[in-house]
């Protein structure tokens, strides 16, 4: 079985051609991959379909196809507009039809899911949660995201899961109004790659290891974190995306993580089951388009 599978971001869109053995659900192995900066709609969604379409590749038709995209997008199976993104603060995506785009031009059904709800099955599948039943992917990078994984299966819901809008306490101190559109100071807006960037006047890769903004990155990480494990009650945390997979930034994480729960939650009272409790993806960078692929294969079984 070949899969098409697209991780849809706000920077760039990631594709890949994967084959499956269809009788088993192993990985698959991906055979070719191409990354479509995110520009205006027309353009990236016709680059990313020369993709899939080009002969020059040698591909093969996929047989089923997935997206995992930026959001926030309309999932209702019934809605008018399922498929589409919504109501996006980037300039000229908002209310544009994803999924309808690709499946109309390729002539496939399309399985729609976000970003990270898809990277979250992919690592229920072939990564950092297998056999879990409950656990929470996010990413931290351009945005934060979270895809939920309660009960063994996908969180949606009303519309989906919005991790990353969430209101913290702020740090004593912390005088910055935020950068989100929307909240202001949520936790994009105070925690995301360009609201490091607008706090501390630099990009965040170029901020040194042991620079005061790394400390408090993960503080206001972990302060989400304490509020997702009162809240979902998650077996693990998988904390990917660039910010999110730097180098130390779980391993904080977890250590500030004990502070902020406040002795409250015994199963996380030592050192290694808080290692084992917020982790990075078993599924690297790779997870969203991996993500991409597992809900397509789990569509074509359906
Ligand atoms: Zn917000």
């Amino acid at each position: 079985m070949t899969i098409g599978a697209i991780e849809a971001g706000g920077t760039k869109f990631v594709c890949g051609l994967l084959q499956a053995n269809s009788s088993d659900r192993a990985r698959p192995q991906l055979i070719a991959r191409a990354s479509v900066p995110t520009t205006s709609p027309l353009e990236t969604l016709e680059a990313a379909l020369a993709f899939f379409t080009s002969s020059e590749y040698g591909h093969a038709k996929p047989d089923c196809f997935g997206i995992g995209c930026f959001g926030p997008v309309d999932l209702k199976p019934k809605s008018d507009t399922w498929g589409y993104i919504t109501s996006t603060p980037k300039p000229l995506w908002s209310n544009t039809d994803i999924a309808g785009f690709f499946r109309s031009r390729l002539s496939l059904p399309v399985a729609f899911d976000t970003d990270v709800n898809a990277a979250a099955y992919g690592e229920f599948l072939w990564g950092a949660a297998r056999e879990l039943k409950d656990f929470v992917y996010i990413t931290v990078g351009t945005g934060i995201g979270g895809g939920v994984f309660s009960g063994g299966d996908l969180v949606h819901g009303m519309i989906h899961p919005e991790l990353g809008h969430l209101k913290l306490a702020r740090e004593p101190g912390d005088g910055f109004a935020g950068s989100c559109p929307f909240h202001r100071d949520c936790l994009e807006g105070m925690a995301s790659g360009p609201a490091i960037a607008a706090r501390w006047g630099k990009r965040s890769e170029e901020l040194p290891s042991g620079h005061p903004a790394w400390e408090l990155e993960a503080r206001y990480l972990a302060r989400a974190i304490a509020a997702w494990t009162f809240t979902l009650s998650p077996e693990r945390i998988i904390v990917g995306g660039g910010i999110g997979m730097r180098e130390g930034m779980v391993e904080r994480v977890a250590v500030l993580l004990k502070e902020e729960l406040g002795g409250y939650v015994a199963a996380l009272d030592s050192p290694p089951r808080l290692a084992s409790y917020v982790v990075r993806p078993g599924l690297g960078a790779e997870a969203g388009l991996y993500g991409s692929a597992a809900i397509a294969m789990r569509f074509c079984a359906d």
